[in-house]
């Protein structure tokens, strides 16, 4: 069977660069991001593949992989890449860019968390832990799940002991620039 020929398509990588800048065009591939990354057992492409599929266009891959959604956002990637190459960062963009464009996720709940955790910061300004779960497992319909199973009991339990050691603020902290913030995270719904 004869191959075709890839035609890389540039123009993918200059859209994500304006939001950026994430300097993805400086890799050359050594894959130290990968051999760092705590969770590419889970991944379909690994985060140098993604990389290179994003500098070569590969918009439809790229955005439908599931690697964009398992990625943890903790920067080891980041952090190890000898070209400063802003993968963290450029990981976040596609998944931003994977919802604008309605590309529909492999991972949905991971989906659901992450709308619920932008949420949560645009309403306060910053995350307020407490609320961040009560809220996931409503808009995940997970709490019907707990319910039934009766582990809600437990993670109630866990919830408000954590409180007592004041792992949570009862209530929400402060934040100078919060009319600013949610600006910044209200433009997502406008795209
Ligand atoms: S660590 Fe940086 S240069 Fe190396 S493969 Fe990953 S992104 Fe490319
Ligand atoms: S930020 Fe994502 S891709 Fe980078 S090392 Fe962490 S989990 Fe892996």
């Amino acid at each position: 069977m004869s191959q075709q020929p890839l035609e890389p398509d540039y123009h993918f990588l200059e859209q994500l660069e304006s939001a950026g800048p994430f300097e993805a065009a400086a890799c050359f591939q050594c894959r130290k991001c990968t051999n760092g990354c705590p969770v590419t057992f889970a991944m379909d492409l690994y985060p140098d593949e993604v990389i290179r599929m994003t500098i070569l266009g590969q918009r439809e891959t790229v955005l439908g992989c599931e690697t964009i959604w398992v990625c943890a956002a903790c920067e080891t990637c980041t952090t190890r890449c000898p070209n400063d190459v802003k993968i963290a960062e450029l990981m976040d963009c596609l998944k931003e860019m994977a919802v604008q464009e309605g590309v529909p996720s492999h991972q949905p709940q991971i989906l659901r968390l992450h709308e619920t955790f932008l949420n949560n910061i645009e309403k306060w300004g910053r995350l307020y832990e407490t609320t961040l779960l009560p809220a996931y497992w409503l808009r995940s319909g997970e709490l019907r799940q707990k319910w039934k199973t009766g582990i809600w009991r437990y993670e109630i339990n866990v919830g408000l002991q954590m409180l007592a050691k004041r792992r949570f603020p009862l209530f929400p902290k402060p934040v100078k620039a919060k009319r600013e913030i949610r600006k910044i995270l209200a433009k997502r719904r406008k795209k």
